[in-house]
């Protein structure tokens, strides 16, 4: 390895040197043992030691066994393909300079392919190298025809499984939520979508969506129909929860890395290969999840040839697909008010106690049964607060004023939102009275004495339901249409009065699903950034995630207050005795 390293990468010759040429100490327990061998596991560069050991091998196979048609390598895991005269020559080579490398072949672990429509003629080959006339695994991924590709999808699935059905022993929903969304969804089977055409595991995949379903099942506490199901399976900037559908995704998955890998193939192969025949029906399925019927082949998609981007263009469809399908007007509007900006950050924080940022069960059911618009009751009942109808969404509930709930979520959200200015240290008080001469009125629940301009601003927070009667016929045609009758009302209520003693006026609109008007974003980017600017750090995006995080649990939080606190007042049981 040095004398590898010394010659193809000098300058790092001498550090890998003080690193290797004695022999470590690793500590298990009571026990020392002393690393004697091989590069170090959990070494950033024992990986580059490695390869670098093994390079002069593989370039003796290339030279010396030229008719190989292919000879690639990643670390230990080596792919040969030729003749078999060709494959024996080659492994007489690894067997013979392998060990004074100290690389030993393991024939038992070691698995020779024969295709099925190939000419059987292993005999030049070691017969106790087992033999496999179906396909094979490279790095994890299927390589055969349909059936082979659908049962490895099929055995990686099971154990998926496994993990899903064990997912509700963590005993927390929101983080079950986030590690079911995280880890556990498509990034999951991402490597495979990529690397198998779509029609080779499209029953697989169809299974994978209906797992993932079910287990989302479980944690929302009841069924999710079609209509829900799409809008989960949509990005959380979309209003979902971004458990996107493998079964859609896999033509934009698979032509991203064709597409990709499309230098390097030709670069590993002697010569081009032929055509995929898999390429123009994976287009065509695109084109259909696309919904872009002009995309017949790949030079007809006019956006980059990137998962992301052609992801992207799914996604779209896709909305609009729920919007087209919405049932009703109140989910027409739901679906527009939770794709509006910054809607979705409440699902995007980790669910930390320590900072604050944890829903409890109970508090975070509700909330994402309200997000995706499964019904929260099975029917209307009188509001134990008010005694008006309280219907089985939780529309009313959000909005009630029979107690302080409502405001007690309105002084959440601005608790956060002061905290963080003085935490940028903009002197910010609280519901300051006398800013109008003559008057003791509060026009706003926040004072900062230097904002914008040197200017003496007021900031007054406002939580609006899209979904109430006043707002929703016109929240399903128009993005933020409740927002906008937020920021008027308190526009038309406070500015001129503001403006008359020298105070700038900006009102802090939210809507109950999370969607932030214009002047509320930038308010909360600018304090952001001005934290950032005290601790001395150039990139403010993490804190301004944060607070936008911070905001949203706020808002939630509130809201989930004013369902939990107005439950039916008898519960269902399950022997139907209260
Ligand atoms: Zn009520």
């Amino acid at each position: 390895m040095f004398a590898e390293i010394r010659q193809r990468i000098p300058h790092l010759a001498a550090w890998m040197e003080s690193c290797y040429s004695c022999q470590p100490l690793l500590h298990l327990g009571e026990d020392t043992i002393h690393s004697c061998s091989g590069v170090q596991q959990g070494d950033p560069l024992g990986p580059l030691g490695f390869a670098l050991t093994l390079q002069p091998l593989l370039e003796r196979l290339q030279a010396d066994v030229s008719g190989l048609r292919l000879n690639v390598w990643y670390l230990d895991d080596g792919t040969l393909m030729g003749s078999p005269e060709d494959l024996a020559a080659a492994l007489h080579i690894v067997e013979r300079e392998g060990p004074p490398l100290g690389l030993h072949l393991n024939r038992s672990k070691s698995l020779l392919y024969i295709p099925e429509d190939a000419v059987q003629a292993q005999s030049v080959l070691p017969t106790d190298i087992p033999t496999t006339r179906r396909g094979f695994s490279l790095l994890g991924c299927p390589i055969g025809p349909p059936d082979y590709c659908e049962e490895v999808f099929g055995a990686r699935l099971s154990k998926l499984k496994e993990s899903l059905g064990a997912l509700h022993s963590v005993g927390d929903c929101q983080v079950e939520c986030t590690l079911l969304r995280s880890c556990l969804a498509l990034p999951k089977v991402s490597f495979i979508l990529r690397a198998c055409p779509p029609s080779h595991i499209q029953r697989t995949a169809a299974e994978f969506d209906r797992a993932i379903r079910c287990t989302l099942e479980t944690i929302v506490g009841g069924p999710v129909s079609h209509w829900f199901w799409l809008k989960a399976s949509l990005r959380c900037s979309h209003g979902g929860l971004n458990l996107r559908s493998a079964l859609r995704h896999s033509p934009a998955a698979f032509l991203a890395s064709t597409s990709f890998t499309k230098s390097l193939v030709l670069q590993i192969l002697a010569s081009p290969p032929a055509p995929s025949p898999h390429i123009t029906p994976t287009v065509s399925r695109l084109a259909t999840e696309a919904a872009r019927p002009d995309w017949k082949c790949l030079d007809d998609i006019d956006v980059p040839l990137r998962q992301k981007c052609l992801s992207h263009v799914v996604d779209e469809a896709c909305f609009q697909q729920l919007l087209d399908s919405a049932p009703t007007c109140r989910s027409r509007a739901l679906a527009l008010s939770s794709s509006l900006p910054h809607a979705g950050d409440w699902l995007n924080i980790i669910p930390s106690t320590t900072l604050g940022l944890h829903l409890h069960d109970r508090e975070f059911r509700c909330c994402l049964r309200y997000w995706l618009g499964v019904p929260l009751h099975s029917s209307s009942y009188p509001c134990p607060e008010c005694h008006l109808t309280a219907d089985a969404y939780g529309d009313h509930q959000v909005g009630c004023g029979g107690n302080r709930d409502r405001i007690a979520r309105h002084n959440a959200v601005r608790d956060a939102i002061h905290a963080a200015a003085q935490s940028a240290a903009l002197a910010p008080s609280k519901e300051t009275p006398g800013l109008l001469p003559g008057s003791q009125a509060r026009p706003g629940d926040i004072f900062i004495p230097c904002w914008s301009l040197g200017r003496p601003t007021a900031f007054d927070v406002l939580v609006i339901s899209p979904l109430q009667e006043l707002t929703i016929a016109q929240a399903a045609q128009t993005p933020g249409h409740a927002l906008q009758v937020g920021v008027q009302r308190k526009l038309a209520a406070n500015l001129s009065a503001c403006r008359s003693s020298g105070t700038d006026f900006v009102p802090l609109v939210a809507e109950t699903l999370g969607g932030l008007a214009e002047d509320t974003i930038h308010t909360i980017t600018i304090i952001s950034r001005a934290i950032e600017n005290r601790c001395g750090t150039s990139d403010s995006t993490p804190t301004t995630s944060h607070l936008f995080g911070r905001v949203a649990i706020a808002l939630w939080r509130g809201n989930a207050s004013l369902w939990l606190h107005r439950l039916p007042t008898i519960p269902p049981s399950l022997d139907g005795v209260a």
